[in-house]
């Protein structure tokens, strides 16, 4: 996963001098495990809304970042931003109200049970504490995660990030299953087949006297390749992590905050309630914030016996910014427009597939959406997901590709996105392929 669509100029990738030498500097000053998008990276210098500007002043739609989730720059988020830096920024060992309003209307949009937020500025730490917290109520030590999972960066919940690859060990008590299918004409069998995957896990683990902690998924598993039908599939999964003892921690870094179109979260699309539930990249609209939101009796014991600080998380500027990200989904309606965008995108490249067999299995909920890209035998074809990937960064249009064999087509704008854009997505992808 962390190398997919990497620029590589060992594999014959050129770029202009000027590049080169920020592209030399960067690995002089940064050091070799980071990566830049696509075989001519990019060097952005500005973002508006959809589009995002390079140093030559070309536009680029994006069709890829979620975290600037209610668009680049949004001006009521960066008003909300600058005022309250002016003001005070300081931690939560100090009354304010700003945490105390965000807390309030961010508790607010999830179901009564789920009552108690934590902050923290990165959806690692979220996933961490929600673990701790997971550990401590169950007093076991047992996560079932995906086999392409990504879950974040700290040492346990990299261990747990089954997508980061052989040389990051899998945490000796995890047990790591299958995605879920997409079976469209057998919906009924996508959830049962997960469950089993889930069950076999627990007894794996329990003849190994592993005590199952909790079921840590991301809801709408983007970087397994996304998986989101049918709705309720994952009740029975669910259902099998309780009677073990363990808890369902719903990873809504990705689907969080309006994405399917349908609910504020993706959870809701399965009609579950999560035991713990952890945010993150969409929160701030770039500003780094995340956090871990909890049934209060689940967080009872940890939070008496170990005290809670995270110098930023929470901080008074960030609490300003996430209060303004949520007023602006709610004032500018996005819900039903990321619903019609997202459907633009699945019936548009659909109705591709018919014409270039290339695509298949397209999907999507809301403003995600994945597209398979397949050769002749219908196997799995990277060359040709990197091919369209870099071909569309050509066009001004910028995705991504993902999943185990990095051949899914990774569609994810910012949640501002509209029909207009979705169509030129289509007709940019059109272009592409008949090219390709
Ligand atoms: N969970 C999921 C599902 C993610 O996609 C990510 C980030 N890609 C994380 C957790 C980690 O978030 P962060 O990078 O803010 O630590």
């Amino acid at each position: 996963m962390l190398k997919t669509n990497a620029f590589d100029a060992s594999a014959g990738d050129t770029v202009s001098e000027e590049k080169l030498e920020m592209i030399e500097r960067r690995r002089r000053l940064l050091g070799p495990a980071y990566q830049l998008f696509y075989k001519d990276p990019l060097h952005l210098v500005r973002g508006e809304g959809v589009w995002v500007f390079d140093a030559d002043g070309n536009r680029y739609l994006d069709v890829y970042n979620n975290v600037p989730s209610v668009g680049h720059c949004h001006p009521h988020v960066l008003q909300a931003l600058t005022k309250q830096a002016s003001e005070l920024n300081t931690h939560t060992r100090y009354l304010h109200d700003n945490v105390l309003d965000f807390a309030e209307k961010l508790i607010g949009t999830m179901p009564d049970a789920l009552s108690q937020v934590m902050f923290t500025c990165t959806g690692s730490e979220a996933n961490d504490l929600a673990l701790r917290i997971a550990e401590d109520y169950t007093g076991g030590t047992g996560v079932i995660v995906t086999d392409y999972s990504y879950h974040g960066m700290t040492k346990s919940i990299a261990a747990l990030s089954a997508s980061m690859g052989p040389y990051v060990k899998l945490d000796k008590d995890a047990r790591a299953i299958p995605a879920p299918i997409h079976d469209p004409a057998h919906p009924e069998a996508v959830g049962k087949r997960f469950a089993a995957d889930v069950r076999a896990a627990i007894a794996d683990m329990q003849r190994h006297g592993i005590k199952p902690a909790a079921l840590l998924i991301d809801t709408f598993f983007t970087s397994d390749g996304g998986f989101f039908d049918p709705p309720g599939f994952l009740q029975e999964a669910v259902e099998a992590i309780r009677e073990a003892g363990g808890l369902y921690i719903a990873d809504e870094v990705q689907p969080g905050y309006g994405r399917s179109g349908e609910h504020m979260w993706g959870f809701q699309r399965h009609g579950l309630v999560p035991d713990l539930v952890t945010l993150g990249k969409p929160m701030g609209n770039g500003h780094p914030m995340a956090a871990t939101v909890v049934k209060p009796h689940i967080l009872e014991r940890f939070g008496s016996e170990s005290s809670y600080f995270n110098t930023f998380g929470g901080n008074t500027v960030s609490a300003a910014v996430g209060l303004a990200v949520l007023e602006v989904i709610e004032q500018e309606n996005l819900l039903p427009s990321i619903h019609q965008a997202g459907k633009a995108i699945v019936d548009g490249i659909g109705a591709l597939a018919t014409q270039y067999p290339v695509l298949a299995n397209v999907r999507g909920v809301g403003l995600y959406a994945s597209a398979e890209i397949v050769d002749a035998e219908g196997k799995p074809d990277a060359a040709m997901a990197l091919a369209i990937v870099n071909a569309l960064r050509d066009e001004g249009i910028l995705i991504g590709a993902i999943g185990p064999h990095a051949n899914i087509l990774k569609i994810r704008p910012p949640l501002v996105f509209k029909e207009e854009h979705s169509r030129l997505l289509v007709e940019g992808l059109e272009k592409v392929l008949s090219r390709l």
